[in-house]
């Protein structure tokens, strides 16, 4: 019988799962499909929330823990199984019309180099790439970017070269609960026992009943586009009003992305397509020219404020939810599995995780 059960093999299951794993606990992750099929896939891997100083700093503290994280993780990854997982350092220019002053100052908070740029010359130094549209706002050089399907495939194969047990297609259908107490989960095929459940299913949260009225994660679909372009025709991610530019090492450049509350639907559609193509192409006028090699959407786990649950449930003894990451979850997944794992283990956690409790706003 192990320890814990994770449910769902998203960066945040397999990233919790992995470290609980190397602090000497017994595991066992459960995921309904693939590992990594979902979201956690179907992401733009930005290492870095898009709008940084519109979040809460609950949202903040992780993503500066992981920045610092992550090309450490990323080398063990390498070291392990071989896989590059491409973390590189491409810049981040954002078009903004919030006050300067305020992002200067979360700049200076969180010790992020940011510099406003508004000269036609500076901005081209930058990336040559763009079109008038860009014609001012805030570089942020240091902002890295990885390759979301490698980091998950990465993942996967340390937990073949760990022997970390975990099985796909295998669907919880309930997390047994007694006595206030939790003692494993059910599925399709058998029964799991195990004092401790983690939920890290995503978009799928609240699924349970355990879970249902307790946890506020909702689906928020993102559709993605990828054009099929040559290395180094665009060098920097570029965003202005929630669409972006993500070059690939390879040459691919991801275009993103819709915000739709629709339920759990996954459809692409030509009017996404339209919006996102449209925006890109303002943005980069040379998109216009590349073929659309790929058209994806995925499920968010959609929280109110972005801030994701990394806590015990309150009315279930040894029942802990890791959910909620949103828009976020690859850049905050490092750090807050971090605290997960010191929140099971009764270690003092790095920082207060109170905004991360089942009562909190999130
Ligand atoms: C278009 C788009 C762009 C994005 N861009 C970025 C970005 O640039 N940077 C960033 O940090 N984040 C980004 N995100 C957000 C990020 O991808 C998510 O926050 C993150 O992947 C969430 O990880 P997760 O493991 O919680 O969810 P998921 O990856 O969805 O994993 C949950 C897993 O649980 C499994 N599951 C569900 N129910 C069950 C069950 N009953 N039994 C077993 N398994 C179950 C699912 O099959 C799934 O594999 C983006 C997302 C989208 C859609």
């Amino acid at each position: 019988m192990p320890d814990c059960i994770i449910v769902g093999g998203g960066a945040i299951g397999l990233l919790t799962a992995r470290q609980l794993f190397l602090q000497g606990v017994d595991v066992l992750l459960l995921e309904k499909g693939a590992l990594g099929g979902e979201s956690s896939w179907a992401g733009g891997g930005i290492i870095s929330p898009l709008y940084p100083w519109r979040y809460d700093d609950s949202v903040n503290v992780l993503a500066e823990r992981s920045k610092v994280v992550y090309p450490e993780l990323v080398r063990t990854l390498f070291e392990e199984t071989g896989s590059d997982c491409e973390l590189i350092n491409s810049g981040l220019f954002t078009v903004v019309n919030d006050d300067q002053q305020a992002i200067l100052s979360w700049a200076k908070k969180w010790s992020v180099e940011a510099s406003f740029v508004e000269d036609f010359d500076s901005i081209h130094a930058i990336e040559k790439s763009v079109g008038d549209a860009v014609n001012k706002g805030i570089w942020m050089p240091d902002i890295m970017q990885i390759r979301n399907p490698k980091l998950v495939d990465a993942l996967k194969a340390s937990f073949d070269y760990l022997s970390i047990p975990y099985q796909e297609q295998t669907s919880v259908t309930e997390i047994i609960v007694e006595d206030n107490k939790v003692s494993g989960v059910r599925t399709k095929q058998k029964t799991f026992f195990a004092d401790k459940v983690i939920v890290a299913s995503g978009a799928w949260s609240a699924q349970f009943s355990a879970t249902r009225s307790s946890v506020d994660v909702l689906p928020v679909k993102g559709q993605m586009i990828m054009y099929k372009g040559e290395p180094g025709l665009v060098k920097r991610i570029v965003l202005s009003e929630g669409h972006y530019i993500i070059p690939r090492k390879d040459g691919r450049i991801l275009a993103g992305s819709t915000l739709e509350k629709i339920g759990f639907d996954k459809t692409v559609s030509s009017a996404a397509l339209d919006e996102l193509h449209h925006a890109a192409v303002e943005l980069v006028p040379l998109l216009e020219t590349l073929p659309v090699e790929r058209q994806w959407a995925g499920l968010r786990p959609g929280t109110e404020k972005g801030i994701p649950y990394i806590c015990q449930h309150d009315d279930v003894e040894g029942l802990f939810v890791h959910a909620g990451h949103f828009r976020n979850g690859i850049v905050l997944g490092v750090a807050s599995s971090e605290l997960m794992v010191d929140i099971i283990l009764q270690r003092a956690p790095r920082c207060d995780v109170t905004p991360y409790s089942m009562g909190a706003a999130h």
